[in-house]
């Protein structure tokens, strides 16, 4: 079924998606990224409910995935991009440095300096609807000790109290303090 506006974002603005790659695109248009939707440079698939990105999305959740930059493209509008850091409000006292589109405001893509070489995308921004429900489906759903209390937990999505991708840890070459 053909939901209002689904044919404007759906690969508006020149999007695509191909076998292992894909689109994101801001709301105007002028910035559009590319992305691998499979293989071991698309990282991790994640909602998130922290505060901080709360504040910075304006949204009670957030749904995001992770890629590796080398495998990210601008393929357009990079120039367009306004990068926005601070410390202050990640828990961990890590930078988050925030790309967003000069023009429309729509944020594209966080990196943190915990995870340096990575790139946090939006969900959202993927001009592929069928990927939200498919292979960018989020795979944990974390922070859920901030969510509000009228959200359920997510169908089938796993679930952390904390910050499942803290560089910390173990599984991602931290040494775990
Ligand atoms: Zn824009
Ligand atoms: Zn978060």
């Amino acid at each position: 079924m053909t939901k209002s506006n689904d044919s404007v974002f759906r690969y508006g603005n020149g999007g695509w998606s191909t076998k292992d790659r894909a689109t994101a695109t801001c709301f105007c248009g002028a910035v559009q990224l590319s992305f691998p939707t499979e293989g071991e440079d698309l990282v991790a698939t994640f909602a998130c409910h922290c505060t901080d990105e709360r504040k910075i999305t304006g949204t009670m959740l957030a749904t995001n995935f992770i890629v590796d930059d080398s495998a990210l493209k601008h393929e357009r509008g990079e120039e367009r991009l306004t990068r926005f850091a601070q410390s202050k409000t990640i828990q961990s006292g890590r930078t988050m440095a925030n790309s967003f589109c000069s023009n429309c405001g729509s944020l594209m893509y966080r990196r943190s300096s915990g995870f340096p070489g990575k790139s946090i995308l939006r969900l959202g921004t993927v001009d592929d609807f069928t990927l939200h429900e498919t292979k960018l489906k989020p795979q944990i759903e974390q922070f859920i000790s901030e969510r509000v209390s009228w959200l359920e937990p997510a169908k089938g999505i796993a679930q952390d109290e904390g910050s499942f991708f803290d560089p910390r840890k173990p599984e991602f070459g931290g040494n775990g303090v």
